[in-house]
Formats: structure tokens, C-alpha cells, sequence
């Protein structure tokens, strides 16, 4: 079951609902992406020893001269204008390509060649509590993060650790009869643009988490566009539950959009996150409610 944790906007307490729906699996097996790649912050609060790395980035494409007839075919085929043959020169613009390859594929006398080129790192490694962690940290000044999550989401150093767990149903895990792989838990980055996009492609379920304030509400309904463009049921969880007004909890009614769980505007709960911690180390009482929400998403798939 893959779960993308998103909020439309940042500081709305995404990570903190996300790494508390980790900590909260029980014996399920349970897989964290931080798909936040311009600033992941969940390691902050699981705390995985990250002990396996990869470079990561696009193919750009490599010209050999000798070989080059400038017949024009390879700038004839990309879509995003990154190569130009004008006369006998050919031209590059590394800042448009997307390394989709298809002018080494097309260029008919095999003069293209190519070389990553990196824009970022992906990290992974266990947390003490069994948590399979990966994140992918971009490159300051990047322009595209798109690349880096679509590897991240696919990286196989995330698989290659997971231990082997029993079947959810002789464990106890949250998962329903006949269900059992993976929880996989995306934590997305704010907004509602092609990062959001790729984060939650593939997901089985958005959990979206909002506040009930006019921001909040109008983010909430940016991202809820996504997933329904997407085909991808998706629920709610109000954090500062207490402030505002009720038109998130009308929206959200209208829209036929469960609400999962409120976690209400406490001091001790902002000063403990403030200092590092998750929600259920601040409040163990909300594994049990996590756990409740995990059983519940499976019920609505
Ligand atoms: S397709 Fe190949 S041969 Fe033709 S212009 Fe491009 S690099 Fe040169
Ligand atoms: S790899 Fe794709 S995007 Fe980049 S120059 Fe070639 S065709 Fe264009």
C-alpha cells in the first residue's frame, strides 16, 4: 500500500503526520520516501543510520563531431528545444534537456552519446525502529526535481534492505486479509506542481493535510485537484485543529472527502516538534488513532 502524506503548502505539519503513520505500522513492513527533495527534513525526526548513497541526475547528450553529419534529426526530435543544429555547429543547452534520450536514439550515424549529469544524491538506511528510510537531496540551484524523485520512487536501495516480515496477518500488521506488501509511506513536497505530480504518481492513497484556516483551504483544494486528475481516492487529517473557521470541514463534506483525524492547536505538541520530535513520542495515545487511520485508508481502497 503506497501512501503519499501531502499538504499544498509547507509548515502545515505534513512531516509530522507522516513519520508518526510510520512509527505507527506495528509489524508491518514499512518503507519512508522523503520526497521533499529540495529540503528533506524527515530524517531530522526518524533518524535512520544512512549508510547506502547514489549520485543521481539525467543523460545529457554528448555530440561526437567526427561522426555528425548535421542532418538536423536529433534537434527535429526534442520536444523542449535543448539541442539545435545551425549549419555545421551543433548546440546543447543542458539547463532544457530531460535526458529522455531520444535524440541518441534517433541520430542516425550513432554520434550521440551520453553522461549523467549529476543534480543530487539519493540516501538511504534503517532507522532503530525498523523503518526502511531513503530521501533524495538535491543539488543547490538545480532547476528540476522531477528526476531526482522519479529515481528515488524506483530506487532499488530501498529493496535490496527491507527485511523480510512475516505476512501482515500472521504478524498483525494493519493491512487487510490477502494484503500483504509493503506500507510505503511518501512524505511530498509543498505545492501543487510537477514535484506533487511525480510524488504522488503510482500512490494508492493521498492523505492530505490541511488546516482549517482560508490558506489551508485553498491549498487543500489545489492538491485535491491533483489527485482527482490522478484517479487516486484521497482523505483528510486537520492539524491545528481549533483555529480558523469550519469551511475546510464543509469543503470537505461537499467534496465527499473523509476527514481521517484532527490533531488539535496544542502548545506542547508545536514545542515538541520544535525540538525534534514526533507526534507519537510527544503523545504515544496517537499510534493506536494512527493505527485506526491506517486500517481505515485500507477500507476505503
Ligand atoms: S542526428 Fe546525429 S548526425 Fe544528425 S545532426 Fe544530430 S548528432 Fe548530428
Ligand atoms: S535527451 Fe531528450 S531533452 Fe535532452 S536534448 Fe536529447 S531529445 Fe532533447
Amino acid at each position: 500500500m503506497r501512501i503519499v502524506v501531502a499538504s499544498g503548502k509547507g509548515g502545515t505539519g505534513k512531516t509530522t503526520v507522516a513519520t508518526s503513520l510510520a512509527l505507527s505500522a506495528g509489524e508491518s513492513s514499512v518503507r519512508f520516501i522523503d520526497c521533499d527533495v529540495e529540503a528533506p527534513n524527515a530524517a531530522l525526526f526518524l533518524h535512520p543510520m544512512l549508510d547506502t548513497r547514489k549520485a543521481v541526475g539525467i543523460q545529457l547528450p554528448v555530440v561526437d563531431e567526427a561522426l555528425c553529419t548535421h542532418c538536423g534529426r536529433c534537434a527535429e526530435v526534442c520536444e523542449f528545444h535543448a539541442i539545435a543544429v545551425i549549419g555545421k555547429k551543433i548546440l546543447i543547452f543542458p539547463q532544457l534537456c530531460h535526458g529522455c534520450g531520444s535524440c541518441t536514439l534517433i541520430c542516425p550515424e550513432k554520434a550521440i552519446s551520453e553522461r549523467l549529469d549529476v543534480m543530487g544524491v539519493l540516501e538511504s538506511g534503517m532507522t532503530a525502529t525498523g523503518v526502511d528510510f531513503a530521501q533524495g537531496v538535491m543539488n543547490v540551484g538545480e532547476p528540476m526535481a522531477v528526476p531526482i524523485i522519479r529515481e528515488l520512487k524506483k530506487w532499488d536501495g530501498l529493496s535490496l534492505r527491507a527485511p523480510a516480515k512475516q505476512s501482515p496477518n500472521e504478524s498483525g500488521g494493519l493491512l487487510p486479509e490477502g494484503r500483504n506488501d509493503t506500507i510505503e509511506i511518501r512524505d511530498a513536497p509543498p505545492g501543487a506542481s510537477c514535484p506533487v505530480v511525480e510524488t504522488m504518481r503510482g500512490a494508492d492513497f493521498i492523505l492530505l493535510v490541511t488546516e482549517p484556516t482560508p490558506f489551508g483551504l485553498h491549498d487543500l483544494k489545489q492538491v485535491v485537484g491533483i489527485a482527482r486528475e490522478l484517479g487516486i481516492p484521497s482523505g483528510v487529517v486537520i492539524n491545528r485543529d481549533g483555529i480558523g473557521d469550519n469551511a475546510v470541514e464543509a469543503y470537505c463534506a461537499e467534496a465527499g472527502l473523509p476527514i481521517l483525524m484532527r490533531i488539535p492547536m496544542e502548545r506542547y505538541i508545536a514545542e515538541g516538534v520544535a525540538q525534534g520530535k514526533t507526534l507519537v513520542d510527544i503523545h504515544p495515545e496517537y499510534k493506536d488513532r494512527f493505527r485506526q487511520m491506517f486500517m481505515q485508508i485500507a477500507s476505503l481502497l
